[in-house]
C-alpha cells in the first residue's frame, strides 16, 4: 500500500459542535497540523444509511439502506473490499451494523463481537458492540477511550493499513439531552480530550487521520432530513495531501474514493464521486 489511514467517525456531531467545542482539533487547525472542511451527508441523514454510503460511495437510493431498521449485507463494493483486493490489512472498531453491512448479516453476538480473519475479503480484524437495549434512559455505549485504545491495539498487533473507528456516544447524548445544554458541552469536551492523545500517536505510527461524523443533529437532537444542522458536519484531516479551498463543502460520497486513492487501492467503478485530496 502507498500509505496508511485511520477514519474516525464520531456519530451525530453537527458542524457547529465540532467547531465550537473540540478545542484540541481546532487547536491543530490553528497550528497547521490539521485542515478542516464542511462535509454534507447523504439523504436520508440517518446513521445506517450514512455508514453504508461512507464506505460504498453510493447514495442510499442506490445501496438500498433506508434507515436503521433496514440493515443487511450490502452488495456494493466498499472501502474494505477494495483494500483487500489491493492486499491491504483492514480493521474496524465499531457498532455491529458495520459488521453486518460489510462482512456478515445477521450479527452473531458470540462469533462477531471480536474476530481476526486474515483471509477475509473485507474486514480482517473486527471489534464490535451492538448497543442492544439502547434507549433514552440507558445509553449502552462503550467508553470512547476504550474504543480508541482498541483501534491502536489492532494497528500495533496486526499492522492495519486501513482502520475505521465509529463511536455512537455523542449521537446518543444529542438524542437524550439535545444541544443547548451543559451535558452536551461536556460530552464534546470529554470526547475531544479522550481522542487528542491518540492523534499524535497515530501520526507517529505513520497514519494519516480523518475525523468526521456520519451526520449532524438539529437543536432537538433530530436528524434524517435535509436541515443543514442535520446534514452538515466537519471533516478534519491530518496528512500531507493537497486539499480543496477552505470554504469547500465535501460530499460524503467523496470519502470512499478519496481514502482508496490515498492508500493506493483501486476505486470501484460504482464510486463515481470525485476525490477531495490529491498529491
Ligand atoms: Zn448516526
Amino acid at each position: 500500500m502507498d500509505r496508511k489511514l485511520l477514519l474516525i467517525i464520531l456519530d451525530g456531531v453537527p458542524w457547529r459542535n465540532f467547531r465550537r467545542l473540540f478545542g484540541n482539533l481546532e487547536g491543530w487547525v490553528d497550528s497547521g497540523e490539521a485542515r478542516v472542511w464542511k462535509l454534507r451527508s447523504v439523504l436520508p441523514s440517518t446513521s445506517a444509511s450514512c455508514y453504508a454510503s461512507i464506505h460504498t460511495g453510493v447514495v442510499p437510493a442506490e445501496h438500498g439502506c433506508t434507515g436503521n431498521g433496514n440493515v443487511f449485507r450490502l452488495r456494493h463494493k466498499d472501502v474494505f473490499s477494495q483494500m483487500r483486493d489491493a492486499g491491504g490489512v483492514t480493521g474496524a472498531v465499531a457498532h455491529s451494523y458495520w459488521s453486518e453491512f460489510f462482512n456478515r448479516h445477521p450479527f452473531d453476538h458470540v462469533r462477531d463481537v471480536e474476530y481476526d480473519e486474515p483471509d477475509s475479503a473485507t474486514i480482517n480484524h473486527g471489534r464490535f458492540h451492538s448497543m442492544t437495549g439502547y434507549g433514552h434512559a440507558n445509553q449502552m455505549t462503550p467508553c470512547d477511550l476504550d474504543l480508541f485504545a482498541s483501534l491502536t491495539n489492532l494497528c500495533l498487533r496486526f499492522g492495519l493499513d486501513y482502520g475505521m473507528l465509529h463511536s455512537c456516544t455523542l449521537d446518543c447524548m444529542g438524542h437524550r439531552f439535545h444541544h443547548d445544554c451543559h451535558e452536551m458541552d461536556h460530552a464534546c469536551f470529554v470526547m475531544d480530550e479522550m481522542l487528542a492523545p491518540f492523534i499524535p500517536r497515530w501520526r507517529q505510527m505513520g497514519y494519516e487521520v480523518i475525523v468526521t461524523a456520519d451526520h449532524g443533529q438539529d437543536a432537538r437532537g433530530h436528524h434524517g432530513g435535509r436541515d443543514p444542522l442535520q446534514q452538515e458536519t466537519a471533516l478534519y484531516y491530518f496528512g500531507d495531501a493537497n486539499g480543496p479551498e477552505p470554504d469547500t463543502v465535501i460530499d460524503q460520497l467523496e470519502l470512499a474514493p478519496t481514502i482508496l486513492t490515498r492508500l493506493g487501492a483501486p476505486v470501484a467503478e460504482t464510486m463515481r464521486a470525485k476525490t477531495f485530496l490529491s498529491g
